[in-house]
């Protein structure tokens, strides 16, 4: 879906780095490019941030070039997903404030998420992360073994956009520690890491059924724009 150009917004200054290096290994080829509602995963990704923030830099695999929309830079990812962020972070305008960090895996979230994570650091958080509550019951097994089962009240499923004070998010990674969200590189650092309503929409491709869900949940937003 093409947005409009968003009009430069007064400070602070955010940056949106996009995830979109994988290999897709569990997936089986990198997910990010595949087609869903007439676009790939990395456009959706690309065009819901550059409606929300005043720069995009986009993360690709070494051997790919970029052919999607105008973004502020695009650069070789890394090895893992923490490598391929901080790759992205230092292409971020040094003078950016808040910088959100988002999965190219993630074609529904809505540039109106990414708002909300980057409202929550401009009230104060070190780091804002959309979450939304665990449906499943959810145990901890060794082998097929199930040896606890977790109250699941406590629990919630975090998302991407995430958003950090910029100054945070690079000292979280400055000692290139790895961790499947960024989020919990700024928790280890004992940073204040705040949750915000997430979008149950808001699916990550990981396997072939979630993109027929992404497919269905792109069309059904088609059908109700007016
Ligand atoms: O593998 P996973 O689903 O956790 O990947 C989340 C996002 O991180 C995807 O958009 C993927 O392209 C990106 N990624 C990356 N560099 C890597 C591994 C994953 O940019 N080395």
């Amino acid at each position: 879906m093409a947005r409009p150009p968003r009009a430069p917004r007064a400070s602070p200054r955010t940056s949106a780095i996009v995830a979109a290096a994988g290999r897709g290994e569990r997936f089986g080829a990198p997910k990010q490019f595949l087609v869903a509602g007439g676009a790939r995963l990395v456009d959706h990704a690309v065009d819901a941030a550059g409606a929300a923030c005043d720069e995009v830099v986009v993360v690709l695999p070494a051997d790919q070039r970029w052919d999607g929309a105008d973004v502020a830079a695009v650069v070789p990812g890394g090895p893992t997903r923490s490598a391929s962020v901080r790759a992205g972070l230092a292409a971020v305008d040094p003078g950016a404030d808040i910088v959100v960090v988002h999965d190219a895996a993630r074609a529904l979230a809505t540039p109106e998420l990414f708002e909300l994570v980057i409202d929550a650091v401009r009230a104060g958080a070190d780091a804002a992360v959309p979450a939304v509550p665990v449906a499943d019951t959810i145990k901890r097994v060794t082998g097929d073994r199930v040896v606890e089962t977790i109250d699941r009240a406590e629990l919630v499923a975090v998302q991407t956009p995430q958003a950090f004070r910029a100054e945070c998010l690079r000292a979280a990674h400055a000692a290139a520690d790895e961790a499947t969200d960024d989020a919990a590189l700024v928790e280890a650092a004992g940073g204040a890491v705040v949750v915000v309503a997430g979008d149950p929409r808001n699916v990550k491709v990981t396997n072939v059924a979630d993109l027929a869900v992404v497919e269905a949940l792109l069309a059904a937003a088609r059908e109700a724009l007016p």
